[in-house]
């Protein structure tokens, strides 16, 4: 991979059995950089024969790469961490260009993490202890973990590869293979880190990448019968799509889906640190991070103040060009999601909410003019029933509503189907372990927000997901239990 040079207008293959293939199809996509609308790649709109080609060389690559010791497994995994740190400028440029975000975000938060990922795998699964039993006089049980064989890993466009290597991380060091989806419209991370497979010494065929649709592509690895277990972190419709698919095979899913996460903030918050956290929470990635909290309770003494001193901070965020250092606020994904976050804006306005900050699409002078960017907005004084507190806008959109009460706050949070994340803002230990306890929400931040331990729980209730991945919850997924039974005396 040459450094800093972003991967563009040129066409892609899958990756197959550890070679570059056509899509036998011979139909191709276009990979827009959102910063600027120009042509940034052509990717392989692949349809199920592309897929089938890629199960089936992960299926011959399982036998051998299933047999291989946790420690040689692991090692192919920190080569790949050590290359990623190596290249870590070039792939987040790449990321950057791809998806719009603020390249200082991608080097920091994405490269960083996909580099994490692949050292916490290869230590977590060597030190994940096996059950075992003692039945005293009756014998003895011990519980081997097994890989399930070739499994689909299809992941969204906010995140690329911190997501992509979330999953494959895990499913590798358990003993599986890989046929990989990415977002078609983030998939040049995923080809560069494909590219350095081979130097990494992991084995063709073991981890394999089809691009295009989900419609097409995707929807043909959902439907393969030899796919063992489906990772699928996207939206909740999709989600629920995915989990019909695969029911009446009986295949694992694992669904980590969309959120719309509240923020409590109580009287007794201290507000510099709130108004901080707050921006960041609803803000980073330009919103769209599933994590984000894109409510804001406040308690009905603070609502003044907070709604002052947020209009203000937000007001001071910088949007425009990915690529500049003083950057805080990049592209939104795609032209036509730029347009579904202003609607709900203009919807807000129809409502009567109050556009505190923002709430126009933005035009960066320069090569950035025809970007998809939207001001980071902030809006109050909504309905209570607006579908701007419950539907997950996923961009630069915050909505501010004040409560009187714990249990009024409570009540606000836990109001929409999702439940993925939560954040409370209190000094009280009291308060933070009553709301914490009564929040539906996988995921709780006090005074603080993505503070994240890979080792914990990571997942959503209700219309969130189902399942959790992380540490050890990876590791379970990526396996199947099976109990040996010994007699005393063996
Ligand atoms: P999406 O439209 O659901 O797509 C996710 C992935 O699924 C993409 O690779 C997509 O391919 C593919 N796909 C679409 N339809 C498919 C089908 N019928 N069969 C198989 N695959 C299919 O979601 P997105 O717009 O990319 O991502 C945003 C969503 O992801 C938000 O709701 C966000 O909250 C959620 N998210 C959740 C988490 C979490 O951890 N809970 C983390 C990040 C994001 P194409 O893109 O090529 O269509």
């Amino acid at each position: 991979m040459s450094e800093g040079r972003v991967a563009g207008r040129r066409t892609l293959k899958n990756w197959i059995g550890g070679e570059q293939r056509a899509p036998l199809g011979g139909r191709y996509l276009d990979d827009l950089e959102p910063a600027t609308g120009d042509l940034l790649a052509r990717i392989p709109d692949s349809g199920a024969e592309d897929v089938d080609l890629a199960v089936a060389a992960a299926g011959k690559a399982f036998p051998e790469w299933s047999s291989l010791s946790l420690q040689e497994r692991a090692s192919c995994l920190v080569r790949l961490a050590n290359l990623v740190a190596e290249h870590s400028e070039a792939l987040a440029e790449i990321e950057s260009a791809d998806t719009g975000k603020p390249l200082a975000l991608a080097k920091q938060i994405d490269m960083a993490r996909v580099e994490a990922n692949l050292r916490f795998f290869a230590g977590a699964a060597q030190h994940w202890p096996a059950d075992a039993h003692d039945m005293g006089p009756a014998g003895f049980n011990y519980t081997r973990r097994e890989p399930l064989g070739v499994v689909a890993l299809i992941t969204p466009w906010n995140l690329p590869l911190y997501l992509l290597s979330w999953k494959l991380a895990p499913a590798l060091m358990t003993g599986n293979c890989v046929v990989a989806k990415p977002s078609e419209l983030t998939p040049l991370s995923a080809d560069a880190l494909w590219a350095m497979a081979k130097e990494a010494g992991i084995p063709p065929g073991v981890i394999n990448l089809v691009h295009g649709s989900g419609v097409r592509c995707g929807q043909a690895l959902v439907d393969h019968s030899e796919i063992k277990a489906i990772s699928f972190t996207g939206g909740t419709r999709t989600g629920r799509m995915i989990a019909a698919a695969a029911a009446p095979r009986l295949v694992k899913t694992s669904l980590e889906l969309g959120g719309k996460n509240p923020a409590l903030v109580f009287a007794d918050a201290d507000l510099d640190q709130a108004v901080a956290g707050l921006v960041r929470a609803g803000y980073t990635n330009q919103g769209q991070v599933c994590l984000c909290c894109s409510r804001i309770l406040v308690h009905e003494d603070l609502m003044e103040e907070l709604s002052l001193r947020l209009t203000d901070a937000v007001a001071n965020l910088a949007v425009g060009d990915p690529s500049s250092p003083d950057t805080d606020q990049g592209a939104l994904i795609s032209a036509e999601h730029q347009q579904k976050v202003l609607a709900y804006i203009d919807l807000a306005r129809e409502q009567g909410g109050r556009i505190l900050s923002g709430g126009k699409a933005h035009h960066p002078e320069g090569r950035c003019r025809q970007g998809y960017f939207v001001e980071p907005t902030l809006i109050s004084g909504l309905p209570e029933h607006s579908c701007l507190h419950r539907e997950e806008i996923f961009g630069p959109v915050v909505t501010l509503q004040s409560f009187a009460s714990e249990d009024e706050a409570i009540e606000l949070a836990n109001s929409s189907d999702y439940g993925l994340a939560a954040t409370i803002w209190t000094r009280d230990l009291a308060t933070v372990q009553r709301t914490a306890a009564r929040v539906k929400a996988g995921l709780v931040w006090v005074n603080g927000w993505l503070v994240r331990d890979l080792r914990t729980p990571f997942g959503g209730m209700k219309d969130s997901g189902l399942g959790r991945e992380g540490g050890r919850w990876s590791l379970e997924f990526f396996t199947e239990s099976k109990n040996i039974h010994l007699p005393a005396g063996v």
